[in-house]
């Protein structure tokens, strides 16, 4: 958490819908959540948005290498600062957190900030568009490898935040902690993609995956 605060860029989103690939899955498009397995969620204005305290949302189906685009927002108006300021998270496999947090006009720890693969790695670039606006994120994730309970090959993750590049063939070290070394337990080759309620009434949008294509741990 001590390390340097990331320089600022400047997005290069303009906060429209990202139309989902020919390949892609489109697992939410705003009209249900038939995909998702927590109903509590809201659906408003083609978003799906956390209740507070209704807990996390889960995808139906289970992925392993995946492309995953998500687009999200924090609303105006969070009465809280550093990580009570639109706190929620993308999870991979239920377990490898890609944070979602408002950064813009707002400091937190490096490896808290909006992008950062919690408490592990900050992002190279604060991207962070206002409250109030979308982002998207365009998460490129290849799968560790078991064998049993050993690790063989770990998680690879490149994340594109706003059109900005800030994770490039990052090798996670092991699921998401809070301030603790992270470490790989062994789990199955697919899991459910993991939307966080941290308690703040954030808004996920045009939720689509598609086939990994980019060559990661190489
Ligand atoms: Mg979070």
């Amino acid at each position: 958490p001590d390390r340097t605060q990331p320089p600022v860029a400047e997005p290069k989103y303009d906060g429209k819908p990202v139309a989902a690939p020919a390949d892609a899955t489109v697992l939410f498009d705003g009209s249900n959540l038939d995909n998702f397995k927590n109903k509590k969620w809201k659906l408003v204005d083609g978003a799906m948005q956390v209740v507070p305290k209704a807990r996390d949302q889960f995808t139906n189906d289970k992925f392993g290498d995946i492309h995953l685009h998500v687009e999200w927002m924090v609303p105006v108006g969070m009465k809280g600062w550093h990580q009570q300021q639109g706190n929620s998270g993308v999870f991979l496999m239920n377990r490898y957190e890609v944070q979602v947090l408002n950064c813009w006009a707002n400091r937190t720890y490096p490896d808290g900030m909006t992008g950062a693969i919690y408490a592990q790695q900050p992002p190279k670039f604060n991207v962070c568009r206002k409250p109030g606006e979308w982002n998207s994120y365009d998460i490129h994730f290849k799968a560790p490898v078991f064998e049993g309970k050993k690790l063989v090959t770990p998680a690879y993750i490149t994340v594109i935040f706003n059109g900005v590049k800030i994770h490039d063939n990052y090798e996670i070290k092991g699921a998401t902690h809070y301030r603790r070394i992270a470490s790989y337990s062994a789990h199955g080759p697919k899991d459910h993609i993991r939307l966080q309620d941290h308690g703040n009434p954030n808004m996920f949008r045009n939720i689509w995956v598609a086939p990994l294509k980019m060559k990661l741990g190489e």
